[in-house]
């Protein structure tokens, strides 16, 4: 026997060492030799739980030789992985029933942790030739990090998409189920999106399928970027995905996702050495208003998919009847925004501001409309907010800017004195990067003065990042446009930027207009606005001035202008032409109210 393991010759000596029988000396052989070519680790500790000897397999799983170990108490391994009632029930067994087995995670010598298949018999004491031996314990283990890893292995494989990892459609519907549970205690509602690629086929036989694998790969993670955490992203196979929205607060929300999603995968993805954009069809279905269990949610979903697919690429489509109207028309807009533009569906109209010491016409705001060949006409508060959501506004913005150029050039090519024209920039529109090169295109481009525009920004979209927002305002201001802060008042501004701005006018908005004469408070912000803006030396108009008792309290408080039904509804470009001709503006006429 090796003399390393001292204490197991002891104990696995059948008689004491007095040479003994050679039958009893080939039994000590046997089982020392059993004890060091275990591919098992082995450890045995005495009744004070110290370890008295380790075996080979021990060392090489745990790091530690025999010489370290021994006179350790197994805590030598300890993970601290494990409770304090984890060791006391395993003591409690070995107590009771003198054997305990179990996984436990231990700590190696270089400090990597690693779980262990454990398994400790009690070897009780016993009375030897007058002698008291007391209790052992044999622990041996096995490192199962390899099993483990594997197991988890086939789980992932059985749960998730091979090529994109995505969770597949047995995990979804156990995240749909899990899901819809919570959404009932919580009362919330959530939104099953089901997604395909349109013309998915085309790049698969026109590409190959190795460039079909990349596309899907790349749709896979611009879906999981456009959803939160929480929400799941699965793939069912082919070129169909699923996400779940859960917490929806409001069904609209589904539509912003949806939204978003359209607009992701519009941006090309580079595949080998093409460029390729991925549209999808969209169905959306909400529970519980579309089912109740997961696969009437699913099916509703694929159904209203089928639906969106029918009108054409690129499309989202609700299922339910039931579905909340205004996310209806919601998406509805939003599906026909960018062809209304390309099919030239809108048009500028003018509305008159005018000059309230000299009667004269100042400038005049050009306010887009909508005709709607299916919904008549559509005013800019319902689609505005839809195209910024969506992006369309960058294409709007620059067709607002080239049409009033255009304009303006048809009113000076009868003759006519032209006013500056206003032009309403969005927040997101004024985020867009290249903003002031693209302008300084279009207007290029017209043959139109920088000195005829002024551009209206919102004090929020200012606000945004002012820092940027001074940088962007000069520069524009050095193309030779004028600056305008719209709807000022209901935003918050910091008077330290507003002084760092270079603008030219702020414009009190219609809500303060409309209730001067009744609400004091709205009275006096009017007031603190008209005296703010001639402090900074800039210009101030009233919007939505719709009495002549509005207008005679803003020339009384010396106003520079005001523009509002009082004077002119918005007019198309025509009547605008007609009016500029006629010359009547000089004296406000309530008369004119007329148009839209
Ligand atoms: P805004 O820039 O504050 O435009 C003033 C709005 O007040 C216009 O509504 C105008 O028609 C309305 N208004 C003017 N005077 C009166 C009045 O006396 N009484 C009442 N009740 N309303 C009056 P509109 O044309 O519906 O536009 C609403 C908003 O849509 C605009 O507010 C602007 O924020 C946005 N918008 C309009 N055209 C464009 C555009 O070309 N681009 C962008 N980004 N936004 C636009
Ligand atoms: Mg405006
Ligand atoms: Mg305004």
């Amino acid at each position: 026997m090796d003399t390393t393991f001292p204490a197991v010759t002891a104990l696995v000596s059948c008689e004491d060492g007095d040479g003994g029988s050679k039958e009893t000396l080939h039994c000590q052989r046997l089982f020392a030799t059993m004890f060091e070519s275990s591919p098992a680790a082995i450890m045995i500790t005495d009744q004070d739980n110290r370890i008295i000897a380790v075996n080979p397999g021990f060392s090489q799983l745990t790091g530690y030789s025999s010489e370290e170990a021994v006179g350790q108490t197994p805590s030598l391994l300890k993970s601290g992985r494990h409770d304090r009632a984890f060791y006391q029930a395993m003591w409690r067994d070995l107590r009771e029933r003198g054997v305990w087995t179990g996984e436990v995670w231990d700590r190696r010598k270089d400090g990597s942790l690693y779980p262990k298949w454990l398994h400790i018999k009690v070897v009780p004491g016993m009375e030897v030739e007058g002698r008291d031996v007391a209790d052992y314990y044999v622990a041996s283990f096995m490192d199962v990090s390899a099993r483990k890893e594997a197991e988890e292995r086939i789980r992932k494989l059985a749960y998730h998409d091979v090529l994109t990892g995505l969770p597949n459609r047995l995990l979804l519907r156990d995240r749909l189920q899990h899901a819809m549970a919570n959404a009932q205690r919580r009362r919330h509602h959530l939104a099953v999106l089901f997604i395909d690629l349109d013309s998915f086929k085309n790049v698969n036989d026109s590409l190959g399928h190795a460039a079909g694998d990349l596309l899907l790969m790349s749709v896979a993670s611009r879906l999981r970027a456009s959803v939160r955490d929480v929400d799941t992203v699965a793939r069912l196979g082919g070129d169909e995905f699923v996400v779940v929205l859960e917490n929806l607060e409001d069904e609209a929300n589904a539509v912003a996702v949806a939204a978003k999603i359209h607009s992701t995968l519009g941006r090309p993805m580079t595949v080998g050495t093409q460029n390729l954009h991925a549209a999808a069809s969209i169905g959306i279905a909400i529970y519980p208003e579309d089912g109740e269990s997961a696969d009437t949610l699913m099916q509703n979903a694929d159904t209203a998919m089928y639906q969106a697919k029918a009108r054409g690429r690129g499309n989202s489509q609700f299922f339910a009847p039931i579905m909340n109207e205004q996310a209806r028309e919601k998406l509805e807009l939003e599906n026909t925004l960018l062809g209304s533009l390309e099919r030239d569906e809108f048009q500028l109209y003018y509305q008159p501001i005018l000059d309230l010491a000299s009667g004269t016409l100042s400038s005049v705001e050009a306010l887009i409309r909508w005709h709607s060949p299916e919904r008549g006409l559509i005013p800019p508060d319902k689609f505005i907010p839809i195209a910024e959501e969506t992006g369309v506004i960058v294409q709007i913005g620059d067709w607002v800017i080239q049409q009033a150029c255009r304009d303006l050039a048809a009113w000076r090519a009868r003759g006519l004195k032209t006013p500056r024209v206003s032009v309403n920039i969005s927040p997101r529109q004024f985020r867009q990067p290249g903003l002031t090169s693209r302008i300084h295109g279009l207007l290029l481009e017209s043959g139109i003065a920088a000195g005829q525009l002024e551009l209206e920004v919102t004090e929020s979209a200012l606000m945004e990042r002012p820092d940027l927002a001074a940088n962007l305002l000069h520069d524009l201001k050095a193309l030779g446009m004028g600056i305008v802060i719209d709807d000022f008042g209901t935003g918050y501004s910091s008077l330290a930027y507003l002084k760092k701005f270079p603008i030219d006018k702020l414009k009190i908005d219609r809500s303060f207009v409309s209730d001067l004469l009744s609400d004091k408070s709205d009275r006096e912000i009017t007031l603190a606005v008209i005296a703010l803006s001639h402090n900074l030396g800039l210009q101030v108009t009233a919007e939505g001035v719709e009495l002549q008792a509005q207008l005679d309290f803003l020339r009384q408080h010396e106003c520079d202008s005001a523009q509002g039904y009082f004077f002119s509804k918005p007019m198309p470009p025509v009547a605008f032409m007609d009016f500029l001709a006629s010359g009547r503006f000089t004296a406000p006429s309530p008369h004119l109210a007329t148009t839209c």
